[in-house]
């Protein structure tokens, strides 16, 4: 494994300034490569391991300054087998999936009798003790929309009801798919159980699983579940940060800081989460630059383990003090860009300004809501207090693909992804060339 390792790291070193410029378009370069030549990347994995090699070496090849990798150890989710069947009444083979951080099962699995959850409240409601040696399964309403926003509610059914399933004395939970599509694939991602609540073995099935057993549910039929989940939390895992520099023309203006995340889930190959943000934010940068050396420098950072709970974030503010400008992150797939939210003070009015004007030839409406940054630049948001633009994608069909295995490449319209570098392009050019101060509201 360990040859096998250095040689893929150095034939990843050596075909990179090749690849590149393989036919000129830098963000499905990125995008292309890291999804076909590096795979999935699981947070703390030896394939986030060649991620990073892979990534600095072509940020270098790309011409990016002071390419780094910062690393750091996570606790990781290594993945086992994920099996689960309906055992009564009827017998059915469920399409499942482990949720990072699920407790595990023996290697023969476990079989409990069902309760059945319409909603995250319900099982809250729940008493106390009530689900002792039961599987828990929990429903919820998400819809399609184009924010998205349905993922930050609902979201907590994965987040947060296996935790609350457990203090209740559930031997294991099942989740409708955080999704919105009607394929039989599920979708994975993290859940957390806090110190003192007993990890059990959580996962979800695809969403037309979750129908059917709703539909039993309703009527009034007891429904028993097996459930095989044997992957296992696992400490002290090594992950890291990838940073690379476009120095601008004054080196003591603070810069602008662009952020996206190297690591993926493992059922697909990460090409909308978020290979495409590391691509779409790379490539707007080196087109900035293209255009003539900005006044500021822009900073990429592809960063590590997010999925897991933003760690690359997290370490990367803890490490870097110096002074930053502005962050911004992509980090919602690859639709087209088509809301600009910024958080400028008074002051940078006329920069907002400038920005919306420059977006609006592309269809892109200037938005009234707070800014959300993302998850891996937001430590940094906090903890400098930076000025912050979104540029909201549509999300409209995001969450069919979300941590499944339809997340590949085919799924990115490459006139969407162009249309995202040239959105990044606009306000980059803007924000790289303003000497004054860029100052966020209160
Ligand atoms: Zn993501
Ligand atoms: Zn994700």
């Amino acid at each position: 494994m360990r040859n096998n390792f250095r040689s893929l790291a150095l034939s990843a070193a050596l075909i990179a300034p090749a690849a590149a410029h393989a036919n000129g378009d830098v963000a499905w370069d990125i995008l292309a490569g890291l999804t076909s030549e590096v795979g999935p990347r699981m947070p703390g994995s030896e394939a986030e391991a060649r991620a990073r090699v892979w990534a600095e070496a072509r940020l270098k090849a790309l011409g990016f300054s002071s390419v780094v990798v910062e690393p750091f150890t996570i606790r990781g989710y290594v993945r086992g087998r994920d099996e689960a069947s309906l055992v009564a009444p009827i017998p059915f083979r469920l399409a499942v999936t482990a949720l990072g951080y699920s407790g595990d099962t023996p290697d023969k699995g476990i079989a409990a009798d069902v309760v059945y959850f319409p909603t995250l409240d319900a099982l809250k409601a729940a008493p106390d003790g009530s689900l002792a040696g039961k599987i828990a399964f929990i429903d919820h309403a998400m819809k399609r929309n184009q924010d998205g926003s349905g993922y930050g509610p609902y979201g907590q059914v994965r987040r947060a009801g296996p935790a609350i399933a457990s203090g209740k004395g559930a031997v294991g939970v099942v989740i409708r798919s955080i999704g919105t599509d009607s394929h039989r694939n599920p979708h994975t991602g993290g859940t957390t159980f806090p110190e003192g609540v007993k990890p059990i073995p959580a996962g979800a099935v695809s969403n037309p699983d979750a129908d059917l057993i709703a539909r039993i549910a309703a009527s009034g039929k007891p429904i028993r579940i097996a459930l095989t989940l044997t992957g296992k939390t696992t400490e002290g895992l090594p992950s890291g940060n990838v940073i690379g520099d476009l120095p601008g023309r004054d080196p003591t203006l603070p810069p602008i800081l662009l952020g996206c995340h190297l690591d993926s889930w493992d059922l697909g190959t990460g090409a909308i989460d978020d290979a495409a943000g590391c691509a779409i934010v790379t490539a707007a940068a080196l087109k900035v630059q293209e255009g003539g050396q900005p006044l500021r420098t822009i900073r990429v950072l592809w960063a590590g383990s997010e999925e897991l709970g933003g760690f690359g974030g997290k370490a990367y503010a803890q490490k870097h003090g110096e002074p930053h400008a502005l962050a911004m992150e992509s980090d919602f797939g690859a639709g087209r860009v088509w809301r600009v939210n910024t958080n400028f003070w008074t002051s940078n009015k006329p920069l907002a300004d400038r920005i919306a004007t420059a977006l609006a030839p592309m269809g892109i409406v200037r938005g009234t809501g707070p800014v959300e940054g993302g998850t891996d630049v937001e430590p940094m948001i906090e903890k400098q207090k930076l000025a912050v633009v979104d540029l909201n994608q549509d999300g409209t069909y995001y969450f069919d693909l979300h941590h499944t295995p339809d997340d590949t490449l085919d799924k990115v319209d490459p006139a969407d992804l162009a249309q995202n570098v040239a959105a990044w392009t606009a306000v980059l050019k803007i924000v790289a060339n303003e000497a004054g101060a860029l100052t966020p509201a209160p």
